[in-house]
Order: C-alpha cells, then structure tokens, then sequence
C-alpha cells in the first residue's frame, strides 16, 4: 500500500505507475482531464484558468436551470447571437431544454404558464392518457 499525495487514500501498489509515482492513476486521469477541460473552455469560450470553477461554486455546482447536480461536467452556454457566455448547464437543460424553446424567455414564460394551467383541464375537464402513453413517455425518460 502507498499513500497518494494528492487524494490522501492508502491504495494498492498497482494504482501508481512505477516506484516514485506519488499520485495514484485515479487522480493522475482526473488531472488530466481537468486540465483538457480547462484548454478547451479557454480556447472555445475565453475562459481564463480558474473562471470555470469560480462560476461553478456561484451556482452551487448545480444547472443553472434545473438545478441538476450530476458527475458530469455542465456545459458552458452561450447566447449564439451575441456569443457571450452565460452560465453553466446540465446537457439536458443546454441542449434540449433551450434549443426547444429556441432561447426565448418568452416562449418559457409560456411554458411554465401552460404546465401551471393547463388550457384542456380548462376546456373539457380532466381527461386522462391511457396507460400506454404514460409508460412511452417514462420509457423515455429513463434514457
Ligand atoms: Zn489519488
Ligand atoms: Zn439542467
């Protein structure tokens, strides 16, 4: 057993590489990982080292919409307009959520409003899906 100086975990040998490796491969993969990251959103979005995390813990290292807290890094949204940055998103949120409502606070304003009274209940009165339609919809929620 060997004590990683970066993680602090007593692991086994097999999780250095070599002798005087003293951080374990875990961390070594997470390192460089984070360190693509950080080139990429600097690169694609003008993000200077550090302004991604500093943007994460403002936002409670959640989705800024959904509050989604996920293992996944969130993406960095951008107006496609204007192209300025503005905030982190979970996939789901960036790229179905705001591509769906074609990045119109309008047409979420709308949204919200038809799920919080919605015009069929109104018209005709509670009708139901039948079961079939209620599992397809689960179904594809899992995914
Ligand atoms: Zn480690
Ligand atoms: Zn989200």
């Amino acid at each position: 057993m060997k004590r990683c100086e970066r993680c602090q975990k007593n692991r086994q040998l097999r999780f250095f590489t070599g002798p005087r490796g003293r951080i374990c491969t875990t961390c070594q993969r997470k390192a460089r990982s984070d360190a693509t990251h950080r080139r990429r959103v600097g690169k694609t979005y003008g993000l200077e080292a550090g302004e991604y995390d500093a943007l994460f813990k403002a936002q409670g290292g959640a989705c800024a919409i959904c509050g989604g807290t996920r293992k996944q890094r969130l993406s960095v949204d951008h107006c496609h307009k204007s192209g300025v940055v503005r905030g982190l998103l979970c996939r789901l949120c960036n790229s179905r959520l705001l591509t769906a409502a074609r990045d119109s606070p309008d047409v979420l304003r709308r949204a919200a409003a038809y799920l919080e009274a919605p015009p069929a209940v109104d018209v005709l009165g509670p009708r139901y899906a039948s079961e079939e339609a209620n599992n397809s919809r689960q179904r594809k929620r899992k995914r």
